[in-house]
């Protein structure tokens, strides 16, 4: 077939570029450009970056009208054809252009932008661009030939390395900016565009024999008694007849870069860049483990996960394994089942926090076939991860939410590891979820799917239940697990009752229990793991006299306070000041800094404990590259009596030592005005309580709480997942919450308030009127099988970010009907009705943070 036009989606971020463009393929190009390619094109006066999403025969216009491609950017597509028809489903399913869609399946490193590169034009016209103020037929016309001094520097700096880009010849000539510019308007200088990726592969010199046989021997007999180290390497490198790294010849041999170059110059040997991968865990070696025997609970999981592998069939299962019943390993023992018949997995874990000891496992059982993308790695390295597996040299990928996106191209299994983590849904645009992506990335591939946790999303167990619940969308199969293999025993938990503790006069943040709990196992050399619940500590600055607690002045959202650099900061806006040491308001030296939650817990365990060894690990300790499994193999050698930390602490954790968990204030985050916060309650305290007595010691586990009688402690404390969700799902069903609806949250901003009040309650009345007219509209609570309600719009949790005010509506609905494009219409005829670039309006499907 020979296409002669591509329709490309360009990367230019607005609502009228989000469609496809029709270019010209150049001869040149014909046979290369491919569905997926990276490439770049002329857009109105600028280059920019786009991939290519079809191919076509005929224009569907003029021809003479058409724009060709101006660059193929890779020689192999980076999209394979499955993800570019993937990005199609995300832009329709999660209302987000088409090219943020495409952006989020490529390493950061294929992000290319436009770079201007400038020459010196020759004397014959040659090197003008096409858009240039000369065209071919121009060239008659001489050059303009004054050209003062000065310019001639700029010439003969940029003739000097042929071409240089713009960055280059403003950095040379900072101060040239408006003649450098006039020398490009008169044609003395040319530009032209092209795009530059941010990385480049790496690659090493080698050297290798030039020569074989007898003009082997024959350059061997030519040698002087002075070329005697030309005649050392020249037989080393015949005798290893490969290519060899130039470096490690030089260290070797002892030989400098000059004896080899000369066997090159006369011809014995050749040296040449090789394309190396950069791997992040050079030189790291990981214990070879073997596959464990496995008990009847895997077994039967295993065979039911290996029947549907070996048929090829797309099925999704929801794996519900109590904590260290053993699912890793039977994720390990499936992902070998799938490579064995040469197909390819890819294994999501929710954070990067986790990965350091998940890792170890993938590498230990699979090592080289593993390809890690983790969002520490430098982008550099991650772009290798990424070519190794576009490339099929590895078979396993394994890494956070954008993992999904591996460009396998024959994909047996995606393993969802504790598939009930918020990390899944990302925040910014596109705004999917990993669980959603990955199940239709597996029907695409007849793959199948397991979704692994302790502690089910209600959403999955409730599918898993009805047979796809509500939606349909898909209706996993639920495979259980309710044993330790190591035989133990799931530890006790008891609550304690805060409250209880106050009457009894106890102010401090560790009931009598928990104290006599670490001062038990400091004395018996064993370890304890403490939980603070994150969401419920901030690190403001409070004024004791007048109460005044410092803002952000564009956010309405109080400041942070960061002891390290001590100043207060704003996370949404980043603005900074230096911390005051009077109130500024009242002027009051009672100015109290709250440090971060785990700062102070640190500070009340070593007034209690003199000389105990405390671990923290928080955003703050864990900010630098490596810090996460530095403080971890700290802990696991025993160097720290305590891990003290945010819920980070609370996952994937394993070491023998540990046997007593204590939750600090269990209950922060259940008033939040979420209805998932109960749900997320229960998850944490069961993942937290399930670090402790995994091996030979028992494990104890303490959860201080002030409402001790709230379903999701009890039942967490009772490790009774089936309780609290047959409790939940009757709240959830009563207020048409998911999974008895879905919920789409939109957020209109601007920084004129009235203006945007109107602006929002116009977007929600034309909405209404809409969903009239498709017989969507009414409240939830009527029988009907479709439903579709707005509330709002009202004041977001944060009413102001960036000096933008900010109202919502959130859309409530059941049923099969097309809520999103309802949606995304009533919001793009909002946008055209008022023709103001200040106004934005973001569409959050199934949103996971409603504060
Ligand atoms: P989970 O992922 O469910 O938390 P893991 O796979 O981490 O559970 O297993 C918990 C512990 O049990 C680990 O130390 C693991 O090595 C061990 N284990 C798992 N399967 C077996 C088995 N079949 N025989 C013996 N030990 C096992
Ligand atoms: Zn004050
Ligand atoms: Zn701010």
């Amino acid at each position: 077939m020979n296409y002669r036009m591509a329709k490309v989606i360009v990367d230019v971020p607005s609502r009228e570029t989000d469609r496809p463009f029709d270019y010209l393929i150049p001869e040149s190009m014909a046979g290369w450009i491919e569905v997926g390619s990276r490439v770049g094109v002329p857009f109105g006066r600028r280059t920019v970056q786009g991939f290519v999403v079809s191919l076509h025969e005929q224009p569907e216009m003029d021809r003479s009208r058409m724009k060709a491609i101006q660059e193929l950017l890779d020689m192999t597509p980076p999209l394979p054809p499955d993800l570019v028809e993937l990005a199609e489903w995300m832009s329709r399913k999660y209302a987000c252009s088409l090219i943020s869609a495409l952006q989020a399946m490529i390493p950061a490193a294929l992000k290319g932008k436009a770079e201007r590169y400038i020459r010196v034009t020759d004397a014959d016209g040659e090197g003008l661009s096409e858009e240039g103020s000369t065209d071919a037929s121009d060239s008659l016309y001489p050059l303009p030939r004054l050209v003062t001094p000065e310019e001639e520097e700029i010439l003969a700096f940029v003739r000097a390395s042929d071409t240089v880009t713009m960055t280059q010849l403003g950095a040379r000539y900072p101060e040239a900016a408006s003649l450098i510019k006039d020398m490009l308007a008169r044609g003395v200088l040319t530009e032209s565009q092209a795009i530059k990726d941010k990385v480049r592969k790496k690659t090493v010199k080698t050297v290798a024999a030039a020569v074989s046989g007898q003009a082997a021997q024959e350059a061997l007999a030519s040698f002087g008694p002075q070329a005697r180290r030309q005649k050392e390497v020249l037989e080393f490198l015949l005798e290893l007849s490969l290519p060899l790294s130039l470096q490690e010849v030089l260290s070797t041999l002892q030989v400098t870069a000059g004896t080899v170059k000369k066997l090159v110059e006369k011809g014995f040997a050749v040296i040449e860049d090789v394309e190396v991968f950069r791997d992040p865990y050079q030189g790291r070696r990981f214990q070879r483990s073997e596959p464990l025997t496995r008990t009847p609970e895997q077994e039967q999981v295993y065979h039911r996960l290996t029947e549907s592998l070996d048929a090829e069939r797309h099925e999704v299962f929801l794996l519900h394994g109590v904590t260290g019943s053993g699912k890793t390993e039977v994720y390990l023992q499936t992902i070998e089942c799938c490579i064995a018949s040469g197909r390819q997995a890819i294994v999501l874990v929710p954070e990067i926090s986790l990965t350091p000891q998940m890792v170890e496992r993938f590498k230990g059982r699979f090592g080289a076939k593993v390809a890690v993308m983790h969002s520490r790695l430098s982008t550099g390295e991650r772009y290798d991860e990424w070519r190794k597996i576009r490339e099929g040299r590895v078979e396993v990928a394994i890494g956070a939410r954008s993992a999904i996106f591996a460009p396998f191209n024959r994909l047996g299994l995606i393993v969802m590891d504790e598939e009930h983590e918020t990390s899944y849904k990302q925040e910014e645009t596109p705004k999917y979820h990993a669980r959603d992506v990955a199940v239709m990335r597996a029907r695409q591939h007849g793959a199948a799917v397991i979704l692994g946790s302790a502690t089910p999303s209600l959403e999955s167990y409730h599918a898993a239940r009805s047979g796809g619940g509500d939606y349909g969308e898909f209706a996993p199969v639920l495979l259980e697990m309710k044993q330790r293999p190591s035989g133990s025993q799931l530890p006790g938990v008891q609550i304690v009752d805060m409250r209880e503790e106050l009457k009894e006069g106890n102010r401090s943040m560790f009931s009598r229990a928990l104290h006599q709990g670490i001062a038990a196992r400091l004395e018996r050399g064993e370890q304890t793991v403490l939980l603070l619940n994150r969401r419920g500590y901030s690190t403001f600055v409070m004024c004791r006299t007048c109460g005044y607690v410092a803002g952000c002045p564009d956010c309405d959202i109080s400041l942070t306070y960061h002891q390290k650099s001590n100043n207060l900061r704003c996370h949404y806006c980043g603005y900074a000041e230096v911390a005051p040491s009077v109130c500024p308001e009242c002027g009051s030296e009672h100015i109290r800094y709250f440090g971060t939650g785990t700062q102070r817990v640190e500070g009340e365990l070593a007034k209690l404990f003199p000389g105990i060894r405390v671990i923290r690990m928080d955003v703050d300790t864990t900010s630098e590259k490596g810090a996460h499994e530095k403080l971890l193999q700290a802990f696991r050698e025993k160097k720290g009596d305590v891990l003290l930390g945010t819920q980070m602490v609370a996952k994937g954790l394993d070491f023998p030592d540990v046997t007593l968990v204590g939750v600090i204030a269990a209950d922060t985050a259940l008033n939040f005005p979420d209805f998932r916060s109960a749900e997320k309650t229960f998850q944490l305290l069961t993942q937290v309580a399930g670090r402790a007595g995994r091996h030979q010691l028992p494990g104890e586990v303490f959860i201080q709480s002030y409402m001790p009688e709230h379903y999701s402690i009890v039942h967490a404390s009772g490790h009774d997942y089936l309780s609290f969700v047959r409790e939940e799902l009757k709240t959830r069903k009563t207020l048409h919450y998911p999974p008895y609806s879905r919920l789409i949250l939109v957020t209109l901003s601007h920084e004129k308030l009235p203006l945007l009040l109107r602006m929002a309650e116009n977007f929600a009345g034309d909405l209404r009127v809409k969903a009239q007219r498709q017989g969507w509209f009414g409240s939830l609570d009527r029988f009907a099988p479709a439903a579709l309600d707005i509330l709002g719009p009202v004041a977001s949790p944060i009413p102001r970010i960036k000096n933008r005010y900010r109202f919502q509506c959130m859309v409530k609905y059941r049923g099969e009907l097309d809520a999103v494009g309802l949606v995304r219409e009533t919001a793009a005829a909002t946008l055209d009705q008022l023709r103001d670039a200040m106004l934005q309006i973001s569409i959050d499907v199934d949103p996971q943070m409603l504060m």
